[in-house]
């Protein structure tokens, strides 16, 4: 078949997915993407859909979806742990197995960012991902008696997913979820639905390769807020996990379901006159363009120190990074920030190039990211643009950029990162601007086991409080008290 033919293909069976009718009139985060100027996705990323039923976990319906999670929870507990092990064990070597192809359907499916980093993101999912281990039992004894703490699951939980990190997210959640003795029922983004399902099918092949549960993953074929929203307060979900944007956070936030909820960010650096400027700006260029910018994480505006300003922005470029000056700077807002001051979809995850193209520029074969120098008060500041370009606001000191980084943080409580050599200020800035992540001295991803210490997560609940999630948040305590015996000391 043509290059052609399969690229008329992939365009009817996306806009057949993308269009269901129950999302036509869904909130804008939802809203049906239709990208501008991209080329047709690449044969080896054709999204196809597979037929229904089976044990894949994908349904036509909610409450067969939700049905068949309950069931399958309740075998997942009778198994036992030492399988609870294995099936995690499996669920790692397939998403290794299969990390390129799910990234390469993911970046066709929504037609956003890079599927060499969504293979990096799907690969730690596997890898770095906390499982059973994570889960020990706490064990006190004294002159009372013996007391223990054992990590229980919640039963089946509803995950509510983003298109930015999909086949990536579902990955993470299959094993912190199944880790801690949960069932699992995705609400995909209808601007992703084909990479998500088919990462849920590959994560059920496994795990009944393991001889575990079949439909310990579950989603429906279709989803769409209608779906969404029916799970926030279906009875038989019990807990919800939103990983999105405001509209989703707010939505689970009044949901009256006990949840987890992971918000949107914006997260500033902070560059000081003390640090290894070319480092910085090594990291904050590896940052800020990784998967176009599209993680909740990345470097969105940067506060730099006058007196480091030019060498930085000149790191920069040698870095990969394209400095734009104010004429563009201006072309460009009209056309990636709408009417009303909000990213356009259609440049949201876009390569770089295609944001130079739509001002006339031609970007040199190794453009990573656009930079640009802006007033505090910029759209590119304020906003999360998850788009690869990075905004720089020239500030007089530390002090300043300090508080500069806090307003465009706006209180999400997400992430941030500063790139200092003193101590003091790295804890003063820890201390002030409250995020759940902070990096110093390295790239944001650092901060969830990319180049840096510690393990991965793909939710990081800012708005309920838990932070970057693993099997322990998906866990409810049971504690067992024997009085007056088991103390042998
Ligand atoms: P989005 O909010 O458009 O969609 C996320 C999910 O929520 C989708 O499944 C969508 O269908 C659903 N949804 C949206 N509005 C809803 C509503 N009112 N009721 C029920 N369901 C609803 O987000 P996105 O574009 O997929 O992802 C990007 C956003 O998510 C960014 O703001 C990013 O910062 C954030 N994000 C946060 C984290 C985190 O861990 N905090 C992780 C990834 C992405």
């Amino acid at each position: 078949m043509d290059e052609a033919k399969i690229a008329e293909i992939v365009r009817r069976v996306l806009s057949e997915f993308q269009n269901p009718s129950d999302t036509a009139a869904a909130v804008s985060v939802c809203a049906p993407y239709t990208p501008a100027r991209v080329p047709p996705p690449a044969a080896a990323g054709v999204v196809t859909r597979a037929p229904l039923g089976g044990d894949d976990g994908i349904f036509g319906d909610i409450e067969d979806a939700i049905n068949a999670a309950v069931s399958a929870q309740a075998q997942l507990v009778a198994m036992g742990m030492d399988m609870r092990k294995r099936i995690v064990a499996a669920i790692r070597q397939a998403a290794l197995g299969e990390s390129r192809r799910l990234a390469e359907l993911a970046a066709a499916d929504t037609r956003m960012g890079r599927a060499d980093h969504k293979e990096i993101k799907n690969r730690l999912a596997a890898e770095k991902t906390p499982g059973t281990e994570e889960l020990e039992t706490i064990c006190i004894t004294g002159d009372r008696g013996m007391t223990f703490i054992e990590y229980a699951p919640f039963g089946v939980i509803a995950s509510i997913t983003p298109c930015t990190n999909p086949t990536s997210t579902i990955i993470n959640h299959g094993i912190a979820m199944i880790a801690a003795g949960n069932s699992v029922v995705f609400s995909p983004h209808p601007a992703a639905v084909q990479s998500t399902l088919e990462a849920i099918r590959v994560l059920n092949r496994a795990i009944r390769g393991e001889g575990g549960p079949a439909n310990l993953l579950t989603s429906i074929a279709e989803p769409s807020l209608r779906t969404a929203k029916i799970l926030m307060t279906h009875p038989r979900i019990d807990l919800l996990v939103a990983t999105g944007g405001a509209s989703v956070a707010k939505a689970a936030m009044a949901s009256g379901k006990r949840a987890i909820v992971a918000g949107p960010g914006n997260p500033p650096v902070v560059v000081d006159e003390t640090a290894d400027i070319r480092k910085a700006a090594r990291d904050i260029v590896a940052g800020a363009s990784f998967d176009n910018n599209m993680p909740c994480i990345s470097e969105k505006e940067c506060f730099v120190v006058e007196a480091v300003a030019d060498q930085l922005i000149l790191e920069m470029q040698h870095a990969g990074a394209y400095l734009i000056n104010s004429r563009h700077v201006e072309a460009l807002t009209k056309i990636i920030v709408t009417e009303d001051g909000h990213p356009h979809r259609d440049y949201v995850g876009q390569n770089p190039e295609v944001l130079l193209n739509a001002i006339g520029l031609d970007a040199p074969l190794n453009t990573e990211l656009i930079i640009c120098e802006v007033s505090e008060d910029h759209v590119f500041v304020q906003e999360e643009m998850l788009m690869p370009i990075l905004a720089i606001v020239r500030v007089p000191d530390y002090e300043a950029a300090v508080q500069a980084a806090i307003r465009a943080e706006h209180g999400f409580g997400h992430t941030a990162m500063i790139h200092s050599k003193n101590i003091d200020r790295i804890t003063d800035f820890a201390r002030r601007i409250r995020v759940n992540l902070l990096v110093a001295n390295g790239p944001c991803g650092a901060v969830l086991g990319s180049g840096g210490e510690g393990f991965t997560a793909y939710t990081v609940a800012g708005p309920t409080g838990e932070g970057a999630c693993t099997p322990k948040t998906f866990s409810t305590q049971r504690r067992v008290a024997l009085v007056g015996s088991l103390h042998v000391v």
